[in-house]
């Protein structure tokens, strides 16, 4: 039998590449990752490819993509190879073979109709499932582990590549809780220690019962990619859904999750997809990240779409970015939220005209800013708020009374980046223009 180090934490992250990474699935390799940083082990990726059909290249490049994205990198697996390899259930028939006969040899599985069984013990099997606590579940028959055609059953190859690579610790979905008793016979019958089990609950989807299938929107982390979402902040969610610093915080840093995460801090009850939640998270992480790589990541976005040309004027991308950053939750319609800013024939959401035009006289407010404007040489943010105090002071009226004419003049817009930050960004000139504009096109 290989030897184990006891000491040694190994965990394994097991998918079946089917295509689609979902958040589920990424949400196992995650927790699998933590408990080997936090423990100072080995995380594993083994590829359970014995379904020739679906596991192509493509669906191997979706995960490892996707796990790469997430900063999941892996110590053992393909790509990087390691001691215990091959890492993929197709290139390893001849351990399972020789696994096989041990088995036979023992007279823990016998032949039958041109399958091969495993004679289980009958015996109930107590898991001491780290999560869940102590499961008590038992088989009533013997199973199939090779079936006629020469083919292993997924039972088997999985308990016995859990045996070979020494995994300590199998943390993987609810879903398998099922198959542990099955996989606690074959431990048994090898002889070989039995390893931590952890099962982890599901993830219902944001609306109704039911577990978040990858037709659900928003469960698959290909998604997140394509929405430009920060993957640190998908992350940090994610080590939300069934787990908890234990005080109310959301935005953990990994280092510190690393630290006080441990298998026994898992939620029991299932974790319900809250996409609100991770948008704000993402929001929290594009406000913290220096202005310069908020550039580096939204300026490419913003080219793409045709809002920001490939030479266009970089400091003034810089300042209207400044701005943005403060408010969005997510790159992903950052194009659209400030179009306004690179082109005068700009959007008019006419539900705010309406609002506009609902009370006060916004048009002489507008015609007041205007005037105010020509002479004005503060064209800070500071002075551009004092401007507007002041004609409110000197009209007699609401300062509020300007601000949403104002702001729907030069963007068309009832809501973005703060007033006085656009009013900065847009500098004097073209203000004073959208306003004259505004007002001409308005004027009956
Ligand atoms: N291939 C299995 C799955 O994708 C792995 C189960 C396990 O982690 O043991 O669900």
């Amino acid at each position: 039998m290989d030897t184990v180090n006891k000491k040694t934490t190994r965990v394994r992250f097991a998918p079946s590449p089917t295509g689609f990474f979902h958040i589920g699935s990424a949400r196992t390799a995650l927790f699998n990752w933590l408990y080997a940083k936090h423990t100072g082990g080995t995380f594993i990726l083994r590829i359970e490819d014995t379904d020739k059909a679906r596991n192509t290249p493509e669906a191997l490049r979706v995960l490892m993509d996707g796990m790469r994205w997430l900063g999941l990198d892996w110590d053992e697996g393909p790509e990087v190879e390691g001691a215990y390899g091959p890492y993929f259930q197709s290139q390893r028939n001849a351990i399972y073979k020789e696994y096989l006969e041990k088995l036979l040899k023992s007279g823990h599985a016998y032949e039958k109709e041109g399958a091969i069984w495993l004679k289980i013990s009958g015996e109930p099997q107590v898991i001491e499932d780290a999560i869940r606590g102590t499961v008590v579940r038992g088989e009533e028959k013997d199973f199939v582990i090779f079936r006629s055609d020469g083919t292993p059953i997924f039972h088997f190859v999985n308990v016995v590549d859990d045996i070979a690579m020494a995994i300590t610790h199998v943390i993987r979905g609810e879903d398998h809780l099922s198959n542990t008793s099955k996989h606690m016979e074959l431990f048994k019958a090898f002889g070989a220690p039995v390893p931590i089990f952890a099962h982890i609950p599901l993830i219902l989807k944001t609306d109704g019962p039911g577990k978040m299938s990858k037709r659900d929107k928003g469960a698959l982390v290909e998604e997140y990619q394509n929405r430009h979402f920060l993957p640190q902040a998908l992350r940090n969610y994610l080590c939300l859904l069934g787990w908890s610093p234990k005080d109310d915080r959301e935005i953990v840093s990994i280092q510190e999750i690393i630290t006080l995460f441990d298998l026994h801090g898992i939620n029991k009850n299932n974790a319900r997809f809250d996409e609100q939640k991770l948008a704000f998270i993402n929001g929290e992480y594009l406000r913290s990240l220096p202005l310069e790589e908020f550039i580096v990541l939204t300026r490419p976005v913003l080219v793409e779409a045709g809002v920001f040309p490939a030479k266009g004027d970089e400091d003034y991308l810089k300042a209207m970015l400044s701005i943005c950053k403060e408010k969005i939750r997510s790159i992903e319609g950052l194009a659209e939220y400030t179009a306004y800013f690179f082109k005068d024939d700009f959007m008019w959401d006419e539900a705010t005209r309406v609002k506009v035009f609902a009370k006060g006289q916004p048009k002489e407010r507008l015609k007041e800013v205007c005037e105010a404007l020509q002479g004005y040489q503060d064209l800070t943010e500071v002075g551009f708020e004092r401007l507007i105090h002041e004609l409110a002071e000197k009209h007699g009226v609401k300062t509020s009374e300007y601000l949403l004419p104002v702001r729907f003049a030069l963007s068309g817009q009832g809501v973005g980046p703060s007033l006085f930050g656009i009013m900065r960004v847009l500098g004097k000139e073209r203000m004073i223009n959208r306003i004259e504009n505004f007002l001409k096109k308005n004027s009956n």
